[in-house]
């Protein structure tokens, strides 16, 4: 069984992350994140949360996200972000991997594929990311999944009322990923 972080984007106190169409990425990537954890550890996956501005030290008063998960042993790391264009029009889901050719990659295509098939977003693919600290200072496959875009009105209607999909979706890309390695 693998173990798997789960780190929803930004931090409820210091960093709402982007706001359009009513929304807070920070409240979505929550929401996604904690039913992710809750299928995960319905079929047995042991799962850690935390969501905080302090990715790596930066931020000593709130839990430090890369340090925790390596040292945790755990197995996978998967970010959860919504995107944002000044362009309203930008719409779909890609997910971010440090470097491409590796594990990480593979999770990354299982997640993109799932989340593409089941909300009919549209498939931005995977790309490389290595400037992102989450995906460059973790010590495990890494991966970061830009949902849909929150400045679309036609993806922040699927982030306000599809969560659960979402969430369904990264955690059958998990267990897909899993029978691959
Ligand atoms: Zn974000």
């Amino acid at each position: 069984m693998l173990k798997i972080f789960i780190n929803p984007g930004h931090d409820i106190d210091l960093d709402p992350g982007a706001c359009a169409n009513g929304l807070r990425e920070v409240d979505i990537a929550l929401a996604i994140g904690k039913q992710v954890k809750q299928i995960m550890e319905g079929i047995g996956y042991p799962c850690q949360l935390i969501q905080s501005d302090n990715l790596n030290g930066e931020t000593p008063s709130k839990p430090n996200v890369c340090g925790t998960a390596n040292a945790s042993g755990v197995d996978i790391f998967v970010s959860i972000h919504c995107n944002s264009a000044a362009n309203a029009s930008a719409k779909g889901t890609e997910t971010l991997v440090y470097s491409t050719g590796g594990k990480a990659e593979l999770l990354a295509k299982c997640i993109q594929s799932q989340i593409v098939h089941s909300l009919s977003t549209v498939d931005r693919g995977v790309k490389e990311r290595p400037d992102l600290c989450v995906l460059r200072e973790t010590i495990m496959p890494a991966v970061l999944v830009e949902t849909a875009f929150i400045s679309n009105e036609e993806d922040a209607y699927k982030l306000q009322l599809r969560q659960y999909a979402f969430a369904a979706a990264i955690a059958r890309g998990i267990t897909d990923y899993e029978k691959l390695i």
